[in-house]
């Protein structure tokens, strides 16, 4: 009988054991995570923190769902070490647990700011159920916010603040939110959406250091350029730093994040990795490549365990990702890797409505939708059909896209 370790209970680990049970079903199958709860909606908690969903809704799977499937699971147990030559994973309580395959399905944990007072009360960082909850309550009683990190999850923390009332400046470095995905008229979109919630935008700013008072908690911001931001809420959202502290000396290959090929595998014989520490092979970009978004690390995490229970590259990973954010009056889409382009088409609909096409060697990469998501569905056909198509950017630009209207020499 097949032993089958999974590290992580997150959406990558979680989908990996059900596939793995799917396709082994008399394999033994043992699940790892040091939260205190099973899997849970991750994309939620922010509606939680900003005061609108219960915990209820938030749960994925209760403790029934995994002995239902007779994996092992076990909660609040910290995986400290792998011996990749023994085949065992150590655990913090001192347990041993052997595996004939392993997958690390470990995520990441938010990165403080590298600034005096970084870690005081009142400054909060968003990555679980327990930082929401955390949120959640301290939020209900501030007054005033800073918000520092000008990304996907730092409009997380904008949202909380407009949704509870907290009136917060938004310290950015450079001229705008997102730079490395949005020029100045799509951001400036996504500016306007923020000050309706009472959220304002600073830029050329960040964070110098943070001030505190007697006891400890919060009080100002201070940024770069000696200007002062009172608050007595702080959320802080500048990347991820992966959680591989327990693969030293394990000799997987690691180049921020654990690098592995398009079937999950990394450079150690039946070690696999998934979700958003990978450093995966993506064959569309072809190139190296990360996602942070759930249905990235949900598809990872079901190809993993497909080609672990196969023992073979039964089935190489091959998605195009999206990340989508309803904070606003208008909705926003970004999708694939719109950071990775070498050539760029936009255009700007309406005072709510922009389009931004990332190409890469003629191709697709990724882009940004505000206000209008509908094309979505096509410009994610054209990435997996790999077409060039960036000189038609006017095609792709019309309001209505037709992929009729595409020249057909242009398919490869
Ligand atoms: C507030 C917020 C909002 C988000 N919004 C969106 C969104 O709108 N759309 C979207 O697509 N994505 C969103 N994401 C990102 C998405 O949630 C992640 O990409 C996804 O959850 C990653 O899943 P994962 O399984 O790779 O890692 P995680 O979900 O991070 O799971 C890893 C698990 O491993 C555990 N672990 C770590 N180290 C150890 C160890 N040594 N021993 C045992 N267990 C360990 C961790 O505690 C954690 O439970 C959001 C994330 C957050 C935090």
């Amino acid at each position: 009988m097949t032993q089958y370790v999974i590290i992580g209970d997150g959406i990558s680990g979680s989908s990996a054991a059900e596939t793995l049970r799917e396709e082994d079903p008399d394999a033994k199958i043992t699940v790892i995570t040091d939260e205190g709860e099973p899997l849970y909606n991750r994309i939620l908690i922010k509606e939680h923190a900003k005061g609108k969903l219960p915990e209820a809704p938030i749960s994925i799977h209760d403790e029934d769902w995994y002995e239902d499937r007779d994996i092992d699971l076990s909660l609040n147990t910290h995986v400290t070490s792998v011996d990749t030559e023994g085949k065992v994973v150590h655990t913090h309580d001192s347990g041993e647990i052997p595996y004939d395959k392993l997958l690390v399905a470990t995520g990441g944990t938010p990165t403080q700011l590298p600034v005096e007072n970084s870690d005081a009360d009142g400054i909060h960082h968003f990555w679980t159920f327990e930082d929401a909850r955390g949120i959640r309550n301290h939020a209900d009683e501030a007054d005033r916010g800073v918000i520092v990190g000008a990304g996907l999850l730092g409009i997380d923390f904008a949202a909380v603040c407009g949704a509870q009332g907290i009136e917060a400046d938004y310290l950015m470095r450079g001229d705008r939110w997102w730079r490395y995905a949005l020029s100045a008229e799509g951001a400036e979109i996504m500016h306007e959406g923020m000050r309706d919630v009472g959220v304002e935008p600073v830029f050329d700013s960040g964070v110098d250091r943070f001030e505190v008072d007697d006891d400890g908690r919060v009080t100002a911001a201070v940024d770069p350029n000696g200007d002062r931001y009172e608050c007595d809420f702080a959320g802080v959202a500048i990347g991820l730093s992966f959680n591989t502290e327990f693969l030293r000396g394990a000799g997987i290959e690691q180049d921020n994040g654990i690098v592995v090929d398009e079937y999950m595998q990394t450079n150690v014989d039946d070690v696999y990795a998934a979700g958003d520490l990978t450093q995966f092979h993506d064959v569309l970009l072809g190139e190296q490549a990360q996602n942070g978004s759930w249905g990235s690390a949900k598809e990872q995490g079901r190809v993993a365990a497909i080609n672990m229970a196969a023992d073979a590259e039964e089935e190489g990973f091959q998605w195009v990702s999206s990340y989508s954010i309803t904070h606003f009056d208008f909705p926003f889409l970004s999708f694939g890797h719109p950071t990775r382009g070498d050539e760029h088409a936009e255009r700007k609909y309406s005072d709510t409505e922009w389009r931004r096409i990332a190409f890469k060697d003629g191709k697709i990469v990724g882009g940004v939708l505000i206000g209008d998501l509908s094309p979505q569905s096509k410009f994610k056909q054209l990435m997996r059909e790999q077409r060039v198509v960036a000189d038609q950017a006017e095609v792709l630009l019309e309001q209505s896209v037709d992929l009729d209207e595409l020249a057909p020499t242009q398919e490869q």
